[in-house]
């Protein structure tokens, strides 16, 4: 059986993954042991089956006793342990859900559903490491992968809406206790029907710009705003973020030579799910209907939605998605500009299809080829 170690489980993607992966019967025909890098001989998770008590992720010796690694732990760990392991000899695989080993050349960014092919030729080619991309470019390519199959991209231009779970559990409860002191700042104005708004929205920017309001992770407010930076600075310009869209998509598709993308990247106040709204120049001129099949066929999870306003506000938001495996991609129409540029706009779980799935779904191909 399969030796799979697994670090980072109890963490947010972790989390997430072992929630996906017991649903799926995923523990099945392969042999886990849990790893931590804080509770050293603590109980492991409650997978059905007996284990032993939690091993140290910095145990080289015994993590050299696996076939496969999969680390959702973070860029951390993997910049600490990957190296040292890989130079005992070890040639087990790396799967990964952090963005240390994306870009090196011994690696594939991994979207089965979009690049199955890559990964398979890969797999004969003796590749190791299987990394999953950014979660913003892996929903991009969930939703319009079919695009990019047909030749139909020329150049695109993404402007997101991403959620605070991008940036991680913390930043996550930093969101709801900005909305709690919110809400607080203005209760019993809110519970009075006759109350000026005015007063109202005084309230709320007083409490966004008063010194106690919840800020050490994200520095600014969120909740009632919105920022529009992402990561770090580059020289170009650009966000880190801004320079993924680009970079990993044409990696993950095999793009020679690249295909031209960038845009803006914003954070939103949403909890999980990313949403993005993408300007694209077609090579030809395509009808509607023809891309929306191309759209709709190219995947099981992807859900072209009506571009009406009942069906929008019904399907296209992080609250009818979240926790969901579909990928609704909706407002779909020719922009004015001229009947080349495509507008469309696409929403996705980003714990699910933007970091944990893609692992989970690698963990399984390995599973089909090495058992
Ligand atoms: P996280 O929630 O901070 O968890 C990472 C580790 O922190 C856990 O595995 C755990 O390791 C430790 N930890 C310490 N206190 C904990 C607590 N109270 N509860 C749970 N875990 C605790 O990190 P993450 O957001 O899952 O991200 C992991 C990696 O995935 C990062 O490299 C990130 O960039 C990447 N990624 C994240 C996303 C995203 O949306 N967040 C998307 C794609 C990729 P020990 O058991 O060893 O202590």
């Amino acid at each position: 059986m399969l030796n799979v170690g697994f670090i980072g489980w109890r963490g947010m993607v972790g989390s997430v993954l072992m929630a996906r992966m017991l649903s799926e019967n995923d523990f099945q025909g392969i042999s886990p042991l849990f790893f931590t890098t804080s509770q050293v001989g603590q109980k492991p998770p409650d997978i059905g089956v007996e284990l032993p008590p939690l091993k140290d992720a910095y145990d080289i010796e015994t993590l050299a006793g696996m076939d496969v690694i999969m680390t959702c732990q973070g860029g951390d760990y993997t910049k600490s342990v990957y190296e040292k392991l890989r130079s005992t000899g070890w040639n087990g695989y790396w799967v990964d859900a952090a963005s240390t080993l994306r870009m090196s050349d011994d690696s594939v960014i991994v979207l089965d559903p979009v690049n199955r092919s890559v990964i398979e030729s890969a797999l004969e080619q003796g590749t190791r490491n299987f990394i999953g991309g950014n979660c913003t470019v892996s929903l991009m390519l969930m939703a319009i992968g079919g695009l990019f199959k047909a030749g139909l991209i020329e150049w695109l231009t993404s402007m997101t809406y991403q959620a605070a779970s991008g940036a991680g559990a913390k930043n996550m409860r930093e969101l709801a206790s900005q909305m709690a002191a919110i809400g607080k700042a203005s209760e019993d104005l809110l519970s009075d029907p006759a109350s000026a708004v005015q007063e109202i929205d005084r309230r709320v920017i007083g409490a966004m710009r008063d010194s106690t309001f919840p800020v050490d992770h994200f520095g600014v407010p969120l909740a009632g705003s919105v920022i529009p930076w992402i990561d770090s600075e580059l020289e170009s310009g650009q966000s880190k973020e801004e320079w993924k869209g680009s970079a990993e998509t044409n990696k993950m598709l095999n793009n020679d030579p690249p295909i031209p993308i960038d845009g803006i990247c914003v954070r939103i106040g949403a909890m999980r799910c990313h949403c993005q709204a993408l300007t694209i120049k077609l090579t030809k001129r395509v009808p509607l209907d023809e891309i929306e099949s191309i759209i709709a066929e190219s995947n099981e999870w992807v859900r072209v939605v009506a571009n009406t306003k009942e069906e929008t506000m019904r399907q296209l938001t992080p609250a009818a998605v979240t926790g969901k495996l579909d990928v609704p991609v909706g407002r779909i129409r020719n922009l004015n500009i001229g009947p080349a540029y495509l507008t469309l706009y696409t929403v996705g779980d980003q714990l699910l299809w933007g970091a944990a799935e893609p692992v989970r779904r690698m963990l399984n191909i390995l599973k089909g080829r090495l058992s």
